[in-house]
C-alpha cells in the first residue's frame, strides 16, 4: 500500500550472468553421479544469504557441499547489513549464492563487489525468465523479489544452483544434476499439494492481509487477493493512512483474520487486528524459513517445504 523508492539500483541479475561467462571448460567424467562420501575438507564451501537459498543449496548440493547462511530464521533481508564476520564468510566461500532481485537490498553492494573479484557468485533467481516476474506499480522499475512463494518459480532456481555448483566442481556435475532433478520433482508435488490446500477455501474467502507485500506471487498462483500494510520492502514504515485503509478494507470484505510475519515486527498488524476487530490467524514465514529441526505436522520448519506447508495450513485454517 506504500510507495517505495530505492536510492540505488544495482543490476544484480547482470552480475550473476556476467560472472558465469568466461568460465573454464567443464569436463564431465562419465555419466554416473559421484559417490556421496566426500571428505569434509574437499567439500565445496558455499556461503548463502537468506534461509530459503541456504536450504535450496543444501537440497541440491547434498554431501558434496558445506553451506553456511549469513541470515538465520526471523531475519529481515531488506534491512540486513553485512557484518565483518559476514565479509569473512563471503571471502572464504568457494561459491556464493543469494536470492537477488534486490531482496538483499543493503547487502547488494557487498555482493556486487564479490561478484567482481570472485568467479562463482550467483543470484539464484537469474534462471527465472523476466516475463514471469511481477513488476508492481508501487515498486516501479523493479521486480518483486518474493518469488519463492510461487513454487514453480522457485523450482526454476534449482537450475542456477546446479549450474553454479557444477561450474566450481565439475566432477560433481552428474551428482548435482541428479539431485536437482529429484528436488524439482519433489517441488512439483509440493505445488500440487498447495493448489489443493488453497482450493479448500472458496475464492471469496481467499484474502491474505499481512505486514508487507511479500505474497504477490503467492496470490497470483494460489488465487488469493493480497493486502500488505508496508509495501514490497520493509524499508519504509506503514503510515496512519495505510493502517486506516487496511482496517476499512478488512471490514468491508468481512475478512476473518490477519497475519503477522516472522521477519517483520508484529506491532502494526496487531493494531490492525484490534481496530478491525478480527483475530490474528497466525504467524507466517515471509522472508525467512523457521528454525531447522523444529517439526510441525511431520515437516521441518527450517526448510523451504516446511515454510510453504506451514503458511498454507495457517492461512487456510484461519480463513475457513
Ligand atoms: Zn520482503
Amino acid at each position: 500500500m506504500k510507495a517505495i523508492f530505492w536510492r540505488s539500483f544495482c543490476a544484480c541479475r547482470r552480475v550473476g550472468r556476467a560472472s558465469a561467462t568466461g568460465l573454464a571448460m567443464v569436463f564431465i567424467l562419465g555419466g554416473v553421479p559421484a559417490g556421496s562420501a566426500v571428505a569434509a575438507e574437499s567439500r565445496v564451501k558455499v556461503t548463502t544469504t537468506v534461509t530459503m537459498v541456504t536450504d535450496l543449496v543444501r537440497q541440491v548440493g547434498g554431501d558434496r557441499v558445506e553451506v553456511q547462511g549469513l541470515m538465520g530464521p526471523g531475519v529481515d533481508p531488506h534491512l540486513y547489513k553485512a557484518t565483518a564476520a559476514d565479509v569473512t564468510k563471503l571471502q572464504q566461500a568457494d561459491v556464493i549464492f543469494y536470492s537477488g532481485l534486490l531482496l538483499e537490498g543493503k547487502l547488494q553492494d557487498v555482493l556486487t563487489r564479490f561478484a567482481r573479484s570472485k568467479r562463482f557468485v550467483y543470484p539464484v533467481t537469474e534462471s527465472i525468465p523476466l516475463e514471469k516476474l511481477l513488476e508492481p506499480p508501487e515498486f516501479s522499475g523493479h521486480y518483486d523479489p518474493h518469488v519463492w512463494f510461487e513454487v514453480p518459480l522457485w523450482t526454476l532456481c534449482v537450475d542456477t544452483v546446479v549450474k553454479g555448483l557444477s561450474e566450481f566442481d565439475p566432477a560433481g556435475k552428474a551428482y548435482f544434476e541428479q539431485r536437482g532433478t529429484e528436488y524439482k520433482a519433489h517441488l512439483l508435488e509440493l505445488h500440487k499439494w498447495a493448489l489443493e490446500k488453497a482450493g479448500e477455501l472458496p475464492p471469496e474467502k481467499r484474502i491474505l492481509a499481512t505486514s508487507h507485500d511479500a505474497f504477490n506471487y503467492f496470490g497470483r498462483t494460489y488465487g488469493f487477493k493480497v493486502v500488505g500494510l508496508q509495501g514490497i520492502s520493509t524499508v519504509s514504515e506503514a503510515s496512519v493512512a495505510d493502517l486506516v485503509n487496511m482496517v476499512e478494507f478488512i471490514r468491508k470484505n468481512r475478512v476473518k483474520a490477519v497475519f503477522v510475519e516472522s521477519s517483520v515486527p508484529h506491532k502494526t498488524i496487531e493494531r490492525v487486528s484490534q481496530d478491525a476487530g478480527v483475530k490474528i490467524g497466525g504467524e507466517l514465514f515471509s522472508d525467512a524459513t523457521g528454525t531447522p529441526g523444529m517439526m510441525e505436522n511431520g515437516y521441518d520448519l527450517g526448510t523451504y517445504e516446511g515454510m510453504i506447508r506451514h503458511n498454507l495450513n495457517t492461512v487456510v485454517n484461519a480463513l475457513k
